[in-house]
């Protein structure tokens, strides 16, 4: 179980993060949801511990980790996919695999059977890749870390839908394979798809918690997410 109780975070004297209050328990998956500028990535930042938190407690299995550092947490387990492509341009996919903790054939082996894709890329420069192609990189390099807990960034974000179809198939995967999400995604449907819990923030505040099924024809999402509601492609 991951755990933000009572936090407040910010950027210098601006406090975004109000009293956020979350759970993530083993082998779940959370849907982060909320309109622009609501405070998701830096929620997900300060879970990462990228951003310390001015208040209030973070726990991970039982374990206090409030203002542990990222590669700390990192090494516990929690992994961050942030928005963007989070690979190595001027290093071949084989390097950036190489670079995500893991060596081996073991990690090649894991990355290339989520992402078959990226076996018939391995010698090629990341940054001359696709988008999507880079995308899969970036979360096959957090995958064969062997994360317990993924944070992701609107990871299908501007991707084409064929390749945000292998990505939540991907993430299905994950999910499956008893590592717990917390999305924060743009195509709501599909991540509602996929999700145990839902949480949705409005200008630094949890305004809704619960069941995907406790939304449907619930006026809050509407009101929150307005016209992301059923944006399915
Ligand atoms: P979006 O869906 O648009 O990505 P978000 O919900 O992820 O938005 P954040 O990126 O967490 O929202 O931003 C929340 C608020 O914090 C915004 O008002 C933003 O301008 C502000 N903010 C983000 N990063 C910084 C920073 N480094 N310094 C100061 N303010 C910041």
């Amino acid at each position: 179980m991951f755990t933000l109780e009572n936090v407040f975070a910010g950027y210098g004297g601006t406090v975004i993060l109000r009293d956020v209050s979350l759970a993530l328990p083993s082998g779940s998956v959370a849907a982060l949801l909320g309109p622009n500028g609501a405070g998701k990535t830096t929620l997900l930042r300060v879970a990462s511990g990228l951003l310390r938190p001015t208040s209030g407690t973070m726990t991970f299995d039982g374990v206090d980790v409030t203002g542990a550092r990222p590669h700390q947490l990192a090494a516990r387990g929690v992994c961050h996919v942030p928005e963007g492509r989070a690979v190595f341009p001027s290093l071949t996919v084989r390097e950036n695999l190489a670079l995500s903790g893991r060596r081996g054939t073991e990690a090649l082996e894991k990355a290339v059977g989520a992402f078959p894709r990226l076996g018939e890329r391995l010698t090629q420069l990341a940054g001359t890749m696709s988008g999507g192609e880079q995308q899969m990189l970036a979360l096959a390099r957090a995958y064969v870390s062997n994360p317990d807990v993924m944070l992701l960034d609107e990871v299908s974000m501007g991707l084409a839908p064929k390749i945000v179809d292998e990505i939540f198939e991907f993430l299905g995967r994950v999910a499956r394979e008893g590592a717990s999400l917390l999305l924060v995604e743009q195509y709501v449907s599909r991540a509602l798809a996929l999700a145990d819990f839902v949480y949705l923030l409005d200008r630094g505040q949890i305004v809704f918690r619960g069941e995907p099924s406790e939304l449907d024809g619930d006026d809050v999402f509407a009101h929150y997410l307005g016209s992301e509601v059923g944006h399915t492609h």
